[in-house]
């Protein structure tokens, strides 16, 4: 099966065949939501546990559900009559967040555990998870010119701790799902995605959405200072959003890709302290920089080898960071603005369990 088959023409899936999404009230699964919808299926059931007041977008016609998936009986009525199960539902959110709450970061095991079961009970005949770059071994990871990782870099394993170990196990499911079941499954890694509709604020926010959000917060308030957590010269790549919903589609649909964790992700690499000088350009301002040492740094460096994706599928994101964060800092400067003159948001504060 080719790239352009894959894209346009969904040999296996009919208009009216149900498509499962979970997370869909947070940022990617929302805009896999919208993008299925807008290619015109007709029958989605998104879930998120969140009430329906709070998910990021809600798209017309989409049957929306707010529900817990760590719990099994939720995941069954989930996967009802399913033919493809997209799972991206996850407690999760930036280097602030993973490396403060991991058990909350282990427990989404819960989820993928139960999802995948009820896929395979339900008879659905694809399933889709949603890995990490987190996944990656980070003794591979300690320079900020370390080279970009490829699929084969997760074993010997060292995975982030936590939220990492959490998607290989979640990973070798899927894996062992379709090599004991036959049930076909879809594995992503993604690498740091970003756009409109994702977080900007409240403690799950990743470095583009908080660097726009402190740019926008510092020409606010004329402070024009800007923290920047670590030295900022540790680098990562990003994927715009587009990219991102557009890549799973491929690979979900991609018959060589069963069961095989690949890259999903930019290999435009950046330093942060690079990001911040193109956030600042598109804001058209230069702020004063203080580095916090002791605030959540992650790993020193990271990039998206994407050799394989290319190689498979023809295809790699390729949205320009420039023009990606343009956009993104439009829609949060929107927000701000939207919250200063007191309406619903895009942002949340996290308190754990
Ligand atoms: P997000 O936080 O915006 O969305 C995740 C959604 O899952 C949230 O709306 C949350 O309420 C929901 N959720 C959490 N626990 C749940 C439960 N028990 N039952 C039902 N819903 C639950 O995050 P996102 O950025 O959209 O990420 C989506 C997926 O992609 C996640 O699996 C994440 O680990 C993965 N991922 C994201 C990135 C990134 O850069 N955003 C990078 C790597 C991997």
């Amino acid at each position: 099966m080719n790239n352009q088959q894959v894209a346009g023409n969904y040999p296996t899936l009919n208009k009216d065949d149900l498509i499962v999404i979970t997370g869909a009230g947070g940022f990617i699964a929302g805009a896999l939501t919208r993008y299925f919808h807008d290619q015109g299926f007709t029958r989605i059931r998104s879930i998120d546990k969140k009430p329906l007041t709070d998910w990021y977008q809600r798209v017309p016609g989409v049957e929306s559900l707010s529900m817990d998936l760590s719990e099994k009986d939720n995941c069954i009525r989930a996967c009802e009559g399913a033919v493809e199960v997209y799972n991206l539902a996850a407690d999760m959110g930036g280097m602030g967040f993973i490396e403060r709450f991991r058990v909350e970061c282990l427990r989404s095991i819960l989820i993928n555990t139960h999802m995948i079961e009820a896929a395979y009970r339900a008879g659905a005949e694809r399933y889709f998870f949603s890995s990490s770059a987190c996944a990656y071994n980070t003794e591979l990871q300690e320079d900020p010119q370390a080279r970009a990782l490829r699929e084969s870099d997760a074993y010997p394993a060292m995975a982030e701790r936590g939220y990492g170990w959490e998607k290989l196990m979640s990973e070798m499911f899927c894996q062992e799902y379709w090599a004991e079941r036959g049930l076909r499954t879809s594995i992503a890694r993604f690498h740091n995605v970003y756009g409109p509709h994702g977080t900007w604020d409240g403690g799950r926010e990743k470095a583009p959405a908080a660097i726009c959000r402190k740019v926008i917060e510092a020409k606010d308030t004329g402070t024009h200072d800007i923290v920047i957590w670590g030295d900022g010269r540790q680098t990562r790549s990003f994927m715009y959003i587009d990219d991102c919903v557009k890549g799973i589609n491929m690979i979900m649909h991609c018959d060589e890709l069963n069961a095989t964790p690949i890259n999903l992700g930019s290999s435009e690499l950046v330093s942060i302290n690079a990001l911040v000088s193109l956030v600042e350009e598109i804001g058209g301002i230069k702020l004063e920089r203080q580095y916090d040492p002791n605030a959540p740094r992650g790993v020193a460096g990271r990039n998206s080898d994407n050799t394989m994706i290319k190689k498979i599928l023809n295809w790699e994101p390729r949205t320009p960071l420039r023009e990606g964060l343009e956009k993104t800092y439009a829609w949060i400067e929107q927000q701000h603005r939207d919250r200063k003159a007191g309406k619903r948001t895009v942002s949340e504060n996290f308190q754990a369990a």
